[in-house]
């Protein structure tokens, strides 16, 4: 059977090579051709031997997820719709700021958790993200804004795994892909600016601060069980002390000494002054303080099934105050793309129509290029700025 290289991280590329009767290094030639250089064509890779580029020709294949479509918002916001099969399409987004570039990638098509506020959610679960699809979403970016703004150096800086799905509950896809992040063979991403963001999967919180310590992101949005088992139904079976817990047992490992808790304000809902209190409650109970951890507030960004509403600014401000009173460091996220749906929760709104969906994998081929990459303007303040 041909192999997807993307497929693998460096110990599974050493392995490939060693089935083929190869040494293991050429791998890290090999791993560097694809993701340093995006190479995908195995006659382009010239210091390899050509009777190893044959074998790789006969066996392997390095090849990326179609792009049905591609939208950049006015302030200059990317984002790509892949086909994933069987009438599925994941997406990714790129937001471009001031001192770093930022890929928010999809771990799987659709989602299992059916948080109330998300599209993604919304649509139910179809499938898990391969190591490949995961990855591609990174090749595929990094490769095509380098060409774009004609550089060799990096543009991507920091990888959030924010996009459609629950990372944790897609484990032995995500730990090879983070993997091939942070390797120094492939894009070299620090620990620091990859983040993993989870509606709490106690387990795999535990795993990933053992495997591999990236940043974590912990979605709370409600500081009592009542309302966060409304909001995020797998509170359900990780109620808060254990997430909280976990959060805490993650700081001995994680690459910063706090924890991001992104916290959606949905108007009416969970955006009070006695509930922020809660919320402070809460953290100090675990922490003595509010220092060990940081708070990002998302305005809820609306689609039509949703019923819910975001926010008044006021609210949110008044929100963020009784949090930074309390010596908690809180942002609210400025929402970005949101005239492309580009937004946190409204990724593949489309796919909730998959007729929708359906037409538009048809029509590949319709892309809209990005003019030139280098005008597109750029943000001042920081989307995701904890991670
Ligand atoms: N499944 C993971 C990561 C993907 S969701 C998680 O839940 O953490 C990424 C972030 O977007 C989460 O914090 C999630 O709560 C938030 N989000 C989802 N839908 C949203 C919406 N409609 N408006 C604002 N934020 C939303
Ligand atoms: Fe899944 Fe995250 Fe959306 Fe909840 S917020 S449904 S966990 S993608």
């Amino acid at each position: 059977m041909t192999a997807n290289l993307l497929d693998f991280d460096l110990e599974g590329l050493a392995a490939f090579c060693e089935r083929l009767g190869e040494k293991r290094f050429r791998a890290t030639q090999l791993f560097r051709w694809i993701h340093q250089k995006g190479a995908s064509n195995f006659d382009d890779m010239s210091d390899l031997a050509k009777s190893l580029r044959q074998k790789l020709k006969a066996t392997a294949v390095v090849i990326a997820l179609p792009v049905v479509s591609q939208h950049i918002s006015s302030d200059g916001t990317i984002k790509w719709l892949f086909d994933v099969g069987g009438g599925n399409a994941i997406e990714s987004v790129f937001i471009p700021e001031d001192d770093r570039g930022t890929l928010c990638i999809s771990s799987q098509a659709g989602c299992a958790v059916a948080c109330r506020f998300c599209s993604t959610g919304h649509q139910g679960f179809s499938r898990n993200l391969t190591v490949g699809e995961i990855i591609s979403q990174l090749w595929f970016a990094e490769h095509f804004l380098r060409k774009e703004a004609s550089q060799s150096e990096r543009v991507i800086s920091n990888v959030v795994m924010m996009g459609m799905g629950e990372p944790l509950q897609n484990y032995s896809a995500l730990l090879p892909a983070l993997r091939v992040m942070l390797d120094d063979h492939a894009y070299g991403l620090s620990r620091r600016r990859v983040t993993v963001s989870t509606s709490g999967v106690v387990p795999m919180m535990d795993r990933l601060g053992k495997d591999c310590p990236v940043a974590l992101a912990v979605s709370l949005h409600a500081g009592n069980n009542e309302l966060r088992n409304e909001l995020v139904p797998l509170n359900q079976k990780y109620p808060l002390a254990e997430v909280l817990g976990a959060c805490k047992r993650y700081l001995d490992v994680a690459p910063r000494d706090f924890v991001t808790f992104e916290y959606c304000m949905l108007n009416g809902v969970n955006d009070s002054v006695e509930q922020a209190k809660e919320v402070v409650k809460l953290v100090y109970s675990y922490g003595g303080t509010g220092s060990w951890c940081k708070f990002n507030l998302i305005p809820f960004n609306p689609f039509p099934a949703s019923g819910l509403t975001r926010s008044s600014p006021s609210a949110i401000e008044a929100f963020s105050r009784v949090l930074s009173d309390s010596g908690i460091v809180t942002t609210i996220r400025k929402t970005r793309g949101d005239d492309i749906d580009a937004a946190c929760g409204q990724l593949a709104g489309d796919v909730l129509d998959r007729t929708n969906v359906r037409r538009r994998l048809s029509q590949r081929g319709s892309i809209t290029i990005v003019p030139q990459f280098s005008s597109i303007d750029v943000g001042k303040e920081s989307l995701f700025n904890d991670c």
